[in-house]
């Protein structure tokens, strides 16, 4: 299925392709696929080979930007100029990266240690979310290529452990790269539903996905029930990798061969060459029993035994933490009923191994360790399609859902990023005697007046029975299913009068008004706080002046005329107040008034006790 377009001002017919794509945005490498002939398939370079792309973006002299296996070449040759594992600084400031800055090869700026970090190019600086965009525009590129055709609607997986603001600063890298991100998917589940697992909703799971990539090392433990993936618990290390096994055999070799670590270390050549021979050696190992090569006209070798006993103190430590990850859970180990394996360094035996004799089970191997994660994504983005008419999926409200109550105020139910599905609710009471109807106006968004919010709908609880304000107890419930449908529910508790409606339009907000409200949101974060105060003062102000004007009217007797007087004009001056927009003021005349009238509501209440208790005997 593809719409055609026609670029008028070059002439050039435009196919586009409705195919959603999903996009593992990976630290070391990063893959684009999609579903081809009912199948998920990685997408390939022009080469026809790779279907990994180094998320390395290289700026070259006149600040071209190169990305992928072309801008690896120059991490040595120009390493302030190419920048690396960037999706370590997603979503972070530098007071949370500056302990391992010095990891870096290029410039990672403090300008603010709690703004979000930046990198440093020359004269330019560029946000996280920038570079990632890159990296997400040559695989959009490159899909396209591929399908000649453009595409426009992604899924982008992460790992569980993100917070929502790296989730958010993935988002807008998506976007940045000129896509609709659909849906930022869960790296495990994304694993999962590569294999099948989770997309069939009479089966439940618990599944564990163990993730060991180039640079860092994660387990997730899942929990599927009908169709919906939930995190039980996620552990690991974001510095444990293949990279350690590749150091272990450098270690090895400079005692082995007798190396001088300094002359290696100043010599960044030669220590990149034995650094990528250690890394052939590795691989070799997956497959072979020994290997042998060349370094600086010194023949080296390693045998298979002798690498695994490099590498079992790593491995232990990603076994500790499934255990840790196991326990956190609240689970046995032989409740875990299936292990998925993901990352380039799960292509070593004795990992699979260790990982399946910790778990008790075969482990799930058969796809490509490194293209897994973007081929579930592509499964999910199929799943969002439509294409996969059977299937829930877990997801999180993407802006806050709420009610209006008194004064235009939003009163948020369910706020943002609650899981889906979700149940929540609050109670509410009328604010006049005998009141008979309530309207339920319901929000979306995260202003705090519901003027500024988008409303969904509307709704009256009808046949209240009439009681004196504030004594109707009533219910409000948002519930929202697993398709991502919101029903709001209200009930007047005492009488059992309820009414119930359903809003379909969770997805009526695209991602652009989305972004456009949370950008309004944080822009006017000041101006909101400043004008809710206001509102909220003049609601108590104006409850004041009623219960100031009933106070004068009961006990007109009980007080001289000067304090009759002073009270109404006290009440006269707070209620000038309320029509102005000085909360100060209005405060101010509320503790004027209060303090003046505290006394006689004392003298008051005694005497009304006093004449209630006359001619009772105690
Ligand atoms: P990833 O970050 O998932 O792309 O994983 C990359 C890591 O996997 C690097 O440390 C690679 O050296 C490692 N790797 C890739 N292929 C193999 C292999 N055949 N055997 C062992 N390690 C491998």
């Amino acid at each position: 299925m593809a719409k055609i377009s026609i670029n008028l001002k070059e002439g050039k017919v435009n196919k586009q392709s409705n195919i959603i794509i999903g996009i593992d945005l990976g630290t070391t490498n990063s893959l684009v696929a999609y579903i081809k002939d009912g199948q998920p398939v990685a997408v390939k370079g022009v080469d026809h080979k790779n279907t990994l792309v180094p998320s390395i973006v290289h700026f070259d002299e006149n600040n071209k930007i190169i990305v992928g296996e072309s801008a690896k070449e120059k991490l040595i040759s120009a390493p302030e100029r190419t920048i690396y594992s960037v999706k370590r600084l997603m979503g972070k400031s530098f007071h949370d990266v500056k302990d391992f800055k010095d990891h870096y090869g290029y410039e990672v700026i403090d300008e603010d240690e709690e703004k979000l970090v930046k990198v440093k190019v020359d004269h330019r600086f560029y946000t996280p979310i920038e570079l990632s965009a890159e990296i997400l525009s040559e695989l959009k590129r490159r899909v396209e290529q591929d399908l000649e055709a453009s595409v426009s609607k992604a899924v982008i997986t992460v790992p569980a452990y993100f917070n929502d603001t790296q989730r958010q600063a993935t988002r807008d890298a998506g976007k940045l790269a000129g896509l609709d991100v659909l849906r930022i998917v869960n790296e495990p589940t994304a694993a999962s539903l590569a294999y099948g697992v989770g997309l069939n909703n009479e089966v439940d799971e618990t599944v564990a996905v163990y993730d060991l990539g180039g640079g860092t090392f994660d387990v997730s433990i899942l929990e599927i029930r009908a169709g919906i993936f939930e995190v039980l618990s996620t552990n690991g290390d974001t510095f444990l990798g293949g990279d350690d096994f590749d150091r272990a055999v450098v270690e090895y070799w400079m005692k082995q061969y007798n190396w001088n670590e300094k002359d290696i270390q100043e010599d960044k050549a030669l220590s990149q060459s034995i650094r990528l021979l250690a890394e052939e050696a590795k691989k070799t190992l997956s497959t072979k029993n020994s290997f042998s090569g060349h370094v600086n006209h010194q023949e080296v070798s390693l045998t298979k035994d002798a690498f695994n006993e490099l590498i079992s103190p790593i491995i232990q430590k990603t076994i500790q933490a499934c255990q840790e990850a196991v326990k956190d859970a609240k689970l046995d180990i032989d409740e875990i009923e299936k292990v998925v394996l993901v990352g380039g360094s799960t292509r070593i035996p004795l990992v699979k191994e260790k990982v399946s004799a910790f778990f008790q089970r075969e482990v799930f191997d058969d796809l490509d360790p490194d293209e897994v994660v973007a081929l579930g994504a592509a499964v999910q983005a199929d799943v969002l399609a439509g294409n996969q008419k059977d299937v829930l999926l877990l997801d999180v409200t993407p802006l806050s859902l709420g009610i209006e109550t008194v004064g235009g105020l939003m009163d948020t139910i369910i706020a943002r990023n609650a899981k889906i599905p979700s149940k929540a609710g609050r109670n509410y009471t009328t604010s006049v005697d005998g009141q008979t109807n309530l309207k339920v106006a319901i929000f979306q968004g995260e202003r705090d007046l519901v003027k500024d919010n988008r409303a969904l709908g509307e709704f009256i609880l009808k046949g209240i029975p009439p009681m004196p304000a504030g004594i109707p107890k009533i219910a409000i419930h948002f519930i929202i299913d697993a398709d991502g449908i919101l029903k709001v529910q209200a009930m007047e508790e005492r009488s059992g009068v309820k009414t119930e409606v359903e809003i379909r339009s969770q997805y009526g907000v695209s991602e652009e008004e989305m972004a456009i409200m949370l950008l309004e949101s944080l822009k006017n974060a000041e101006s909101d706080m400043k004008a809710r105060g206001l509102l909220e003062a003049k609601i108590e102000a104006k409850n004041i002046i009623l219960s100031a004007d009933k106070f004068l009217k009961a006990n007109k007797e009980l007080l001289s005329q000067e304090e009759y007087q002073q009270t109404q004009l006290l009440t006269i001056q707070l209620r000038a107040t309320v029509e102005g927009a000085d909360k100060h003021l209005i405060n101010e005349a509320m503790q004027q008034l209060n303090t003046y009238t505290h006394p006689l509501a004392h003298r008051a209440m005694d005497h009304n006790i006093a004449t209630a208790m006359k001619g009772k005997k105690l």
